[in-house]
């Protein structure tokens, strides 16, 4: 993947240079999709095998 020239995020402002994203707006994405996908971040990093007993990523109900 390259950058477009467009920020990532969805705003349609243009960058310069070989960014993804103007500052910040990353974390506006991934705020954004983890809440379209997953409703929270708690719910995000357990489906993905992280959360309170997996600090360092692990399969899920081991
Ligand atoms: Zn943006």
């Amino acid at each position: 993947m390259k950058p477009t020239g467009k920020c990532f995020c969805g705003c349609g402002q243009s960058i310069k240079g070989k960014a993804f994203f103007i500052a910040s707006h990353d974390r506006r994405a991934e705020s954004k999709v983890i809440k379209a996908r997953y409703g929270s971040i708690a719910q995000f990093v357990v489906a993905h095998g992280y959360g309170p007993d997996h600090p360092n990523g692990g399969a899920p109900g081991r």
